[in-house]
């Protein structure tokens, strides 16, 4: 289970070693090995169990550094997902000099990504819409790929992306290894493999990861609204997810929430790119303690610590029932998964009451909603500048700290992007702080500045 006896180099291993990777996880342990010797693997691994390293080591290993051409296309259903996996990438290249990981996605500028590719990558991320795009556009040449990956197959499936696998599989090499990973094994998932993989290894991990602890309860309500306000009343979660089916829902709960003083944001296809940013920082940096999303929407999301998970609406399949859930309880903490049904649903919930691990509650057990409310620990102050003005969160930090300024310890996490900044504040400090970078300067230079 340790990653020296594994054929890596010094450079990586020192890098598993500052990540704080001590063993590998039980995916990485079986796949590894094979990825390493050029093999192509399909691995079935539940969500949270170290699928991006897995591949991500592999890869890395595999490129030849001089060479400034892409070597490695990395599949994945969303945006999200895919900045997660760059991001892990990322980590994991650090001790490797002058690694370009590019990401490509849709619902950014496209004309922005070709001076990207111009200016060439070892590591292509990205959604496949977006990446046959650039294929057909001959913005993007694959002729030099090593490693194909498709993470989150299922998902990709799932969300009708097969013409575009196909697509871009035609201007990959013939000569590659390709690597499959999903959450669950269907015939469908099984035919991709046959048909783009080579004497496929399969690796399945899913009984050795464990069920993660999770208490799971369901209640039975004709008032959800209510109903929920009474389980946050009653547990005092930190950071919840609520899961709605449809986009429509999720922005009218987030508005009925507002209203009955729970701060909450929603997500969902319909923002831009701009306002999904905006919402995900403020739920990752404590701006905001309730998130609703539709299953889409959060797919990717890698909130560490999440306290609890509610299916405001049931969702269709028993799969989905445990990706959603499985985002609470990661690394061996607890958490709640909530899930509400009403009388017209009760046919739905059947497959639920066989399992012993699902609890069915009584709503009179929940504490009364009178009065309670969630607030925000954190204030959101976003700063129009970012990485290309090369601020860093040192000068942000010494912006705010700096004289008669805040305590450190007041701020929160900060978020650099290339073009803005997010910096989370102490709720009752956000004036103060707001007024003081506006007056002053960063980096001897004056930036617009808002309060999210
Ligand atoms: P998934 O299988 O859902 O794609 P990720 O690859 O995103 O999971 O990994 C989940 C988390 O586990 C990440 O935060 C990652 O940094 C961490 N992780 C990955 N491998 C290890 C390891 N060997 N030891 C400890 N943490 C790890
Ligand atoms: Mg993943």
């Amino acid at each position: 289970m340790n990653f020296s006896k594994l054929p890596l180099s010094k450079e990586m291993l020192q890098t598993i070693d500052s990540l704080g990777y001590k063993n590998m996880t039980p995916v990485q342990a079986e796949s590894l090995p094979l990825i390493l010797e050029g093999k192509d693997v399909i691995a079935e691994a539940k969500t949270g169990s170290g699928k991006t390293a897995a591949f991500g080591i592999g890869l890395l290993q595999n490129l030849d550094v001089k060479k400034f051409r892409v070597q490695a296309l990395v599949l994945c259903p969303t945006r999200e997902l895919a900045d997660q996996v760059a991001k892990e990438l990322r980590r994991l290249a650090r001790f490797q000099h002058n690694i370009k990981i590019l990401m490509l996605t849709g619902g950014e500028s496209f004309g922005k990504q070709l001076g990207s590719l111009a200016h060439q990558a070892h590591i292509i991320v990205g959604t496949p819409g977006r990446v046959l795009k650039h294929l057909s556009k001959e913005s993007l040449e694959l002729s030099n790929l090593k490693t194909l990956v498709f993470d989150e197959a299922d998902r990709m499936l799932d969300m009708g992306f097969i013409e575009e696998i196909k697509s871009v599989l035609s201007f990959v090499p013939k000569e590659r290894q390709t690597l499959l990973f999903s959450a669950t094994y269907d015939d469908e998932i099984l035919d991709i493999s046959k048909k783009f993989q080579k004497n496929a290894l399969h690796v399945k991990t899913t009984q050795k990861e464990g069920e993660n602890k999770i208490q799971q309860e369901f209640y039975e309500t004709n008032n959800k609204v209510e109903t929920l306000i009474k389980i946050f009343a009653t547990y005092k979660p930190k950071n919840i997810i609520v899961f709605t089916n449809t986009k429509l829902e999720a922005k009218e709960l987030a508005e009925s929430l507002v209203q009955n003083k729970i701060d909450a944001l929603a997500i969902h296809g319909d923002l831009e790119q701009y306002e999904r940013n905006d919402v995900l920082v403020q739920f990752a940096n404590k701006s905001c303690p309730v998130l609703v999303a539709t299953d889409v929407a959060a797919r990717g999301l890698d909130i560490k610590e999440l306290s609890m998970v509610v299916n405001y609406d049931l969702p269709h399949t028993l799969e989905t029932y445990t990706h959603r859930i499985g985002r609470t309880g990661r690394a061996g903490a607890e958490g709640i998964a909530i899930t509400l049904y009403d009388s017209r649903e009760i046919e739905k919930i059947e497959p639920y009451e066989e399992r012993q691990e699902c609890h069915f509650l009584d709503t009179s057990i929940l504490k009364n909603m009178q009065g309670f409310d969630m607030k925000p620990e954190y204030v959101t102050l976003v700063i129009e500048g970012g990485k290309k003005d090369k601020i860093r969160a040192g000068d942000i930090l010494g912006a705010l700290t700096g004289d008669t300024g805040l305590k450190g310890s007041s701020i929160g996490k900060i978020d650099l992007y290339d073009k803005q900044s997010y910096v989370a504040i102490e709720n009752g400090l956000i004036d103060e702080a707001h007024k003081k970078l506006k007056n002053g300067k960063i980096k001897n230079k004056k930036f617009s500045i808002w309060i999210l």
